[in-house]
């Protein structure tokens, strides 16, 4: 079968993609530019691409750019969205309009192609647990949507980017009656397939490589890539899937991702400390995976594997101090 991925040359994409290549798909992905060999190689050299697959040009923001790109293809996974936290000086420009045109835009195209069964879109835990209204007692769970005033208030960005663009998602498929699931993950690490940093896996890379004079006093949920693609892949073949997939293996302070990273490389500067925010420490909030778990059967890699692959990846691109 022939499936499309956009974004393809990606930090979780790519893992996508060799999952697809894999498992016998044909992949069409598409790249913001076919130019750049540092967003291509690594899929180019993939066992199966030289056969099975097919890299085009298309812009999120270009009305109609996904129109041929879907054509054909049964299934799309559409992953393509800035993530980055750090320099946003146009919060509209940068990333808003990327992620939720983006979306639409690839939306849009899906539903007007019939051979399109499924659209699997990567949203994100952004979309599900920035809401003022979460108690301490509060299990996080597919019910829950961030709330977007509030990333306003907080300035957060991307966060808010991810919450508009998978609230349009639902009211599209809604409307066009488009069959459509979502993966929500929380920040993704572990070994990259591509030369080149993503926002996620440079935030292990400041872990280790003495930029962090002391870690953040904050909780985050963490999941291994190659779980994401999985569950991207799960969610896709089996029928029954539906909704909304959060795909978290732990919520975790960073004390216990320092904790872990110090046992397995002593050798590196890994922060000690925490910061003081004038905050007392911050405590992970409850989350629930069992949807993921029990509709999909996915079984999640530990926390202290997926920092393993992660570093042990870092060291090979020659990241590492
Ligand atoms: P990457 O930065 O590695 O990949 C992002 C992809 O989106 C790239 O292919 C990039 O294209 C494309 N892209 C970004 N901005 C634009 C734009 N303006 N126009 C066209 N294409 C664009 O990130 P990840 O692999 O980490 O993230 C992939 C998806 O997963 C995103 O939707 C992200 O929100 C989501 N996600 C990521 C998490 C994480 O921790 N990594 C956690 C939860 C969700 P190009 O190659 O040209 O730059």
């Amino acid at each position: 079968a022939l499936v499309c991925v956009t974004g393809a040359s990606g930090f979780i994409a790519s893992f996508l993609v060799k999952l697809l290549l894999d498992r016998g798909y044909k992949v069409r992905g598409t790249v913001r530019s076919l130019t750049d060999p540092s967003r291509t190689s690594h899929l180019r050299g993939l066992p199966g691409a030289e056969e099975r697959l097919e890299l085009v040009e298309a812009d999120l923001l270009k009305d109609g750019a996904f129109n041929d790109v879907v054509k054909d293809c049964q299934g799309v996974f559409h992953t393509a969205s800035p993530f980055f936290l750090a320099g946003v000086t146009d919060p509209e420009r940068q990333l808003i309009q990327p992620a939720v045109q983006g979306t639409l835009n690839v939306l849009e195209a899906c539903s007007r192609s019939p051979s399109v069964a499924k659209v699997v879109v990567t949203s994100s835990t952004a979309a599900v647990a920035y809401n003022p209204k979460r108690t301490p007692d509060t299990v996080v769970d597919e019910s829950c949507f961030s709330d977007p005033d509030y990333c306003r208030e907080m300035k957060a960005w991307y966060i808010l980017s991810k919450t508009l663009a998978e609230q349009e998602a639902w009211k599209f498929a809604k409307e066009k009656g488009l069959n459509l699931v979502t993966i929500n993950p929380a920040m993704v690490i572990g070994p990259l397939l591509q030369p080149t940093l993503n926002t996620s896996c440079e935030i292990i890379l400041k872990l280790i490589n003495g930029s962090k004079t002391h870690y953040s006093n904050a909780c985050l949920g963490w999941v291994g890539v190659g779980d994401v693609a999985e569950a991207h892949l799960l969610a896709y073949e089996n029928p029954n899937a539906s909704g909304r997939y959060l795909c978290v293996e732990r919520v975790a302070h960073y004390e216990d991702v320092v904790e872990t990273l110090r046992k397995l490389y002593p050798e590196y500067p890994i922060p000690t400390e925490c910061e003081d925010n004038g905050s007392p420490k911050a405590t992970p909030y409850a989350i629930s995976t069992r949807k993921l778990q029990e509709e999909l059967g996915l079984r999640f890699h530990s926390l202290e594997h997926n920092l393993k692959e992660c570093v042990e990846s870092l060291k090979l691109n020659h990241f590492t101090p």
